[in-house]
C-alpha cells in the first residue's frame, strides 16, 4: 500500500466540472491533484464533441436560468458568477474562437472537443495541476484519507479540501458510472436516484412501424405533454423515439409516468398549419387516388408521418377531413419508459440541495466539495448541461480558494505564487 501526505486539494473527477475548479483554484495559485478512474481526462466532454460540443446558449440570461427548472433557484447566483458570455470569453482565453448559431446555441468555431481540452489541460499542468489517472476514488478511510483503487495497489491521499466532480451516470464507459452514490449515503449524504435524462422513450411500435420506418427521422414537428412543447426533429428507432423536442420534455415526460405508469405526448406534424386550414386541403377531391397519395399531395404527409397518422387513426375518421385534419395536429402516442440511463446524455437526480451549503460543501462533512451532473439537477441539450457543469466547478473552485485563505494551512497559499499561466475564470 502506498500512503501520500498532499498539503492541498483534491480534485476527483477531470470531467468539465472538476477541471473548472482546477482552473479557478490554480489561477488563485493554488496548487491541486486531479485523480479520474479513467486512464485520461474529459472523455464524456470530447464525446460532446463528436455532436459539435454546444459549450453554452446565448439567449437572455432569465430565459436561459428558466431551463434549470426546480434547480433554477439555486443555480442562478452559481452562473451569474460563471455566465454564458464569460464561458464564451474563458473558451476565448484558451485560444478557441467560439460563435453563436441560428437556434442561439454557442458551439467552438471547428465544432470539436479536443482542441478546447488540450489547450485547457496544457494550461493546467503549466500552471502545476497534478494529474493522476487510472486513480478509482472508492472512499473514505476511518481517518477521513481518501482511498483510491489504483493498478498498483491502494493509493491513500490527505487533503485539505477535496472537490468531488464525479459526473452522472450515462455512458459509463466514459468513466461516470454513479458507483460515488454509495460512499456518500454511507455518510448520509441524500442522494436523489439518478435518472435517465435528454434520453430517448420506449414506445410499444406495431411490427410494421418498427420494420419498414426505423431509422426514419420525423421532421419539423412539434411535441406537447401537459402544458410543454417543444419542436424539431425526433427520430423513430427499434424501441420508441429520441431526438430534440423528446430531450428537451425528458424530465416532464418522465415525472409523467413515474405518476401514470406511462405518458402520452401529441405529436403536430404541420405546426405551420391551422386544423381547418388542413381540413380544407384534406376535402379536396381525392378521385380514384388512394389516402397514402392524398396525404401527400394535399398536406405533405408521407413515410413514417403518414404511417403513424394510419396507425392512429380510427378508419371512420382517417377519410373524414375535419377528423384527420385534428389527428394531424394531435396525434396521441403513448411513451412507455425512457431507455436505460447508460444511453442517456446525461442523468437527473443527484446530491440533494438541501445537503449542501451555498458554497456547495455538504452538510455532513465538512471540506468537502461537489460539483457538476452529480448534483441534482437537469436541463436540457443546448448547452446548459456544460453550463451548469462548469459554473458549478468554478463556484466550489472559488469556495476551497477562499476557505484555504481563511481555516486551512496558510502554506499552501504562501508556498504558491499567483500563476498568471492559469487566471481564465478568475
Ligand atoms: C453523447 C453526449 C453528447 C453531449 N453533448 C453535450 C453538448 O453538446 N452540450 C452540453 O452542454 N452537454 C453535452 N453532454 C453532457 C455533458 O457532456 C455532461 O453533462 C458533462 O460532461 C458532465 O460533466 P461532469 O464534469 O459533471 O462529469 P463528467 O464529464 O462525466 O466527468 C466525470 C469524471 O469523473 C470521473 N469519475 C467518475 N467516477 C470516478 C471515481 N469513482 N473515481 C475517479 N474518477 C471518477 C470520470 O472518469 C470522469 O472523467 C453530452 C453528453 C453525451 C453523453
Amino acid at each position: 500500500m502506498q500512503s501520500s501526505a498532499i498539503k492541498t486539494v483534491a480534485i476527483i473527477g477531470g470531467g468539465p466540472a472538476g477541471l473548472m475548479a482546477a482552473d479557478a483554484l490554480c489561477s488563485k495559485g493554488i496548487a491541486v491533484d486531479i485523480y479520474d478512474a479513467m486512464p485520461s481526462l474529459g472523455r464524456k466532454f470530447l464525446m460532446a464533441g463528436k455532436s459539435g460540443l454546444n459549450l453554452t446558449h446565448a439567449e437572455p440570461f432569465t430565459a436561459f436560468m428558466t431551463r434549470f427548472a426546480d434547480a433554477e433557484a439555486p443555480m442562478t447566483p452559481i452562473l451569474e458568477a460563471l455566465s454564458p458570455n464569460a464561458i464564451q470569453t474563458w473558451a476565448h482565453g484558451l485560444g478557441i474562437e467560439t460563435f453563436v448559431g441560428s437556434s442561439g446555441r454557442v458551439f467552438p468555431l471547428e465544432f470539436k472537443a479536443a482542441p478546447l481540452l488540450r489547450a485547457w489541460l496544457r494550461r493546467l499542468r503549466a500552471a502545476g495541476v497534478r494529474i493522476h489517472v487510472r486513480h478509482k476514488w472508492t472512499g473514505w478511510a476511518a481517518d477521513g484519507t481518501l482511498t483510491f483503487q489504483t493498478p498498483a495497489g491502494e493509493v491513500l491521499a490527505k487533503t485539505d479540501a477535496t472537490i468531488l466532480a464525479l459526473g452522472g451516470a450515462s455512458w459509463p464507459q466514459l468513466g461516470s458510472d454513479g458507483a460515488w452514490v454509495t460512499p456518500l449515503q454511507s455518510k448520509g449524504v441524500t442522494v436523489a436516484p439518478l435518472q435517465p435524462a435528454n434520453c430517448g422513450f420506449d414506445v410499444a411500435w406495431s411490427a410494421h412501424m418498427r420494420e419498414k420506418h426505423q431509422g426514419e427521422p420525423l421532421k419539423g414537428i412539434k411535441i406537447s405533454i401537459d402544458g410543454h412543447t417543444a419542436g424539431g426533429e425526433c427520430m423513430i428507432t427499434e424501441d420508441g423515439l429520441e431526438g430534440g423536442p423528446i430531450y428537451a420534455l425528458s424530465g416532464v415526460i418522465r415525472n409523467a409516468i413515474t405518476k401514470h405508469g406511462s405518458a402520452t405526448i401529441q405529436i403536430d406534424f404541420a405546426p405551420d398549419l391551422n386544423a381547418s386550414t388542413l381540413a380544407t386541403r384534406l376535402a379536396k377531391p381525392r378521385g380514384k387516388k388512394s389516402m397514402a397519395t392524398h396525404l401527400r399531395r394535399t398536406v405533405s404527409m408521407s413515410g413514417a408521418k403518414a404511417a403513424l397518422l394510419r396507425e392512429g387513426v380510427d378508419l371512420a375518421d382517417y377519410t373524414a377531413p375535419d377528423k384527420l385534419a385534428a389527428r394531424i395536429k394531435a396525434l396521441p402516442i403513448t411513451l412507455l419508459r425512457p431507455r436505460p440511463i447508460v444511453e442517456a446524455i446525461s442523468s437527473a437526480g443527484g446530491i440533494i440541495w438541501a445537503d449542501l451549503t451555498d458554497e456547495l460543501e455538504l452538510k455532513h462533512m465538512s471540506g468537502v466539495f461537489v460539483a457538476g451532473e452529480m448534483l441534482d439537477w437537469d436541463a436540457p441539450t443546448g448547452g446548459y448541461l456544460l453550463s451548469g457543469c462548469m459554473a458549478t466547478g468554478k463556484w466550489v473552485g472559488d469556495a476551497v480558494a477562499r476557505r484555504l485563505g481563511r481555516n486551512l494551512d496558510a502554506a499552501v497559499g504562501k508556498n504558491n505564487a499567483h500563476d498568471p499561466a492559469c487566471s481564465g475564470v478568475s
